[in-house]
């Protein structure tokens, strides 16, 4: 059997690990584009834990933690720093059922704090009286390009094919490379991330946004990494008393190389973060601001979908797949190896 992947970012990089480590009678190619422009992956914030309000990107979130965690080479390769995370929940959500999930296959890292809570250990401000919050011990971040990067050495170094070159995609499963050679496959998989919506008809069901975050100096003791989905501020300490901080963006869209910082929105962060934690001292401006896009899909997913014969998707993770790109990358080689 022959599987073309056409990009080598995570998702790309990670199928190509699982595909190569199931199966001996799997050929794989991977088509990616150099590296002169940074993808996602390469600058991706690499918060990892496994609550999630959507129960199912739970499950990849939690199954892939769980085995970076167990398995030296995964921590090895992805850098893994456990530094724990609190999600505070949206109004109105009760988080039971996603902690049950997290509780499965994480036993003991979850647990559910109210207001009083959140306000000593981390220092919320104006946080409504009845604000419940999820910790997890067993959290934290990682580095997606240092996983993506170790995956890929790992499979060219077993047999699989690495192609620097931008795929042309052509009818059914193949694609020409800037060298004008065709290539073809039984199965192709387009795991472009952002550029994917303009590679394939998708029906409309894959859209490009833009995602920002910025590197502040600013003071929040206690605080490790954190998302609060009440006001859409999330971040993480970055190191040496400076903090990474990011908001939703709603820029939708555009060409991923067009996609530049947002100077208010870095602003808002800076704001928001005082307010919310209480910081009376100024902020000064970001010493490093990071602007890129990622592939959105509702409901969001990291996962294979079919994209006409013999052709597929590995991207949608909105956001958020250097959580769940481990448990992904599992789950669409299986589905590959057994549906050929
Ligand atoms: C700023 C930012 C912060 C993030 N923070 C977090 C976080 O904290 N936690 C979390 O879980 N997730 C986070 N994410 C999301 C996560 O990093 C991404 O979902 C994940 O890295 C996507 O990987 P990917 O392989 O799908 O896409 P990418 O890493 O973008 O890779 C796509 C690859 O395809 C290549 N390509 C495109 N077109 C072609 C072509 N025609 N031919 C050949 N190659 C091609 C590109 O060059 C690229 O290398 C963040 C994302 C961003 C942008």
């Amino acid at each position: 059997m022959r599987v073309g992947v056409v990009g080598g970012g995570l998702a790309g990089a990670l199928l190509a690990w699982r595909l190569r480590e199931s199966s001996d009678r799997v050929r794989v190619e991977v088509v990616a584009r150099d590296r002169s422009r940074a993808d996602a992956s390469e600058v991706s914030g690499g918060l990892v834990r496994g609550f999630e309000l959507d129960p199912e990107v739970g499950r990849d979130a939690a199954d892939g933690l769980a085995e970076v965690r167990g398995d030296a080479r995964l921590r090895e390769w992805s850098g893994y720093r456990e530094i724990g995370s609190s999600y505070l929940v949206p109004r109105g959500v009760d988080p039971a059922g996603s902690v049950r999930v997290v509780d499965e296959r994480l036993p003991g890292s979850a647990e559910v704090v109210g207001a009083a809570e959140l306000r000593r250990r981390f220092g919320y401000r104006e946080l409504r009286d009845d604000a419940v919050g999820v910790l997890e011990r067993h959290a934290g971040h990682l580095s997606p390009a240092r996983l993506r990067d170790s995956a890929l050495a790992w499979a060219v170094e077993h047999g699989v094919h690495l192609v620097r070159s931008t795929a042309r995609l052509l009818d059914g499963p193949a694609l020409r490379t800037s060298d004008g050679v065709r290539r073809e496959y039984d199965a192709l998989v387009v795991a472009a991330g952002a550029w994917t919506p303009g590679l394939v008809d998708h029906g409309g069901e894959l859209r490009a946004k833009q995602i920002q975050y910025g590197v502040y100096r600013i003071d929040l003791p206690g605080l490790g990494a954190f998302v609060d989905d009440d006001t859409g501020l999330y971040g993480r300490p970055w190191g040496d008393g400076t903090f990474l901080l990011g908001l939703g963006c709603d820029r939708w869209d555009q060409a991923p190389e067009d996609v530049r910082p947002d100077p208010v929105l870095a602003d808002r962060v800076a704001a928001e973060a005082r307010r919310r934690f209480g910081v009376t001292a100024d902020v000064p401006p970001p010493e490093l601001l990071v602007a890129s896009s990622d592939c959105y899909r509702t409901p969001p997913g990291l996962r294979l979908r079919p994209a006409g014969p013999g052709v597929f998707t590995f991207t949608g993770g909105s956001g958020g797949a250097a959580k769940t790109a481990v448990a992904a990358s599992r789950i669409a080689a299986g589905e590959l190896l057994t549906s050929f």
